[in-house]
C-alpha cells in the first residue's frame, strides 16, 4: 500500500504550460480528481479513474481523495492554473488538518503550476514588474465589504493589481462596484488589462484606461490586470505593450 497526493496546477488552458512533473504525476495517477473541465482536460487511459465533482463542493473533493490515498491509491487532485492560488491545494489542507491523524502520515505533495496572472501578464508584457497584489473578487468565501476594503488600500498604496473571478452571472455587480472604487481612488487613466480564456484558442487580450473600462469586458473566464500610477504602454502597430518599470523614485 505506497498511495499518495499530489495537488497539481494544470496551467491556464493550453497543454504547452503543463509542467513535465504535473505530466509525470498523472502518468503514475490510479484517480484524478477535481472539477468537472479540468478533469476532462486528462487524457483517458487505462487504469486511470476519473472523478469530475460540481463547482463549491471543495471540501467533499479533498476528503475524498485523501480517503482513496489513505487506501492506497495514487491520486492527483487538479486545478486550473497553480493549486495554490484560490484552488485545491488549501481545500485539501483544511480537510487534512481537521480529518482523522492517520491523514497526517500521507505522503502528500503540491506541484506548482503556471497561474492565469503570469500567464496573462506575459502576454500583456510586463505589467507586474514591480510591486503587485493578488486579489480573489469572487465573495463566495468572504465578505464583498472585505474585498472593497482590500482593493481601496492596495489602489492607495500603488499596486499594480490581479484580480481573479472578477464576475460572474450571479453577482454581477461586484465587479461594476470594484471599477468604482479604482476609478474614485486612482483618477487618472491607468491601463487595464482584460485578458481571456489566455492560452487557450478563445484566447482574447484588451488594453483599456480606466476610464473607458466597462463591468462586461470581464467575465469569469477573464484575468484583469491593474497598472500602478508607474504602469508605461508602448504603442506599436499591433498589439500595446504593457511593463511596469522596475523602479519607484
Ligand atoms: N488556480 C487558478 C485560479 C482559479 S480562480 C490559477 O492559478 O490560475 C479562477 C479564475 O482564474 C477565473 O475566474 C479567471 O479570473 C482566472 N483564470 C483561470 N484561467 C484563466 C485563463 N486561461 N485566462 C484568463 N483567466 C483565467
Amino acid at each position: 500500500m505506497s498511495g499518495w497526493i499530489a495537488i497539481a496546477g494544470l496551467g491556464p488552458g493550453a497543454e504547452d504550460l503543463v509542467t513535465p512533473e504535473v505530466r509525470d504525476a498523472l502518468a503514475e495517477a490510479t484517480d484524478v480528481i477535481g472539477y468537472f473541465p479540468y478533469v476532462a482536460r486528462v487524457p483517458e487511459r487505462e487504469g486511470l479513474v476519473k472523478h469530475g465533482s460540481d463547482n463549491r463542493v471543495e471540501l467533499d473533493r479533498s476528503r475524498h481523495a485523501l480517503d482513496l490515498a489513505a487506501a492506497g491509491h495514487r491520486v492527483v487532485v487538479v486545478s486550473s492554473g497553480d493549486p495554490g492560488v484560490f484552488a485545491m491545494a488549501s481545500a485539501v489542507f483544511e480537510a487534512l488538518e481537521a480529518g482523522p491523524a492517520a491523514w497526517r502520515d500521507l505522503d502528500i505533495r503540491v506541484l506548482p503550476g503556471i497561474t492565469a496572472m503570469l500567464a496573462a501578464s506575459a502576454r500583456a508584457g510586463a505589467p507586474l514588474g514591480h510591486d503587485f497584489c493578488a486579489i480573489n473578487l469572487s465573495d463566495n468565501l468572504k465578505p464583498w465589504a472585505l474585498i472593497e476594503k482590500r482593493l481601496r488600500l492596495a489602489a492607495e498604496a500603488d499596486f499594480a493589481m490581479a484580480f481573479y473571478n472578477p464576475r460572474s452571472k450571479s453577482r454581477p455587480e461586484g465587479f461594476a462596484r470594484a471599477l468604482e472604487v479604482l476609478k474614485e481612488v486612482c483618477g487618472d487613466a491607468r491601463p487595464v488589462i482584460f485578458a481571456r480564456a489566455v492560452s487557450t484558442p478563445e484566447e482574447d487580450l484588451r488594453v483599456v484606461p480606466l476610464p473607458e473600462c466597462q463591468p462586461e469586458m470581464a467575465d469569469m473566464r477573464t484575468m484583469v490586470l491593474v497598472g500602478s500610477s508607474r504602469t508605461r504602454v508602448i504603442t506599436r502597430d499591433g498589439a500595446p505593450i504593457v511593463y511596469t518599470p522596475r523602479s519607484t523614485p
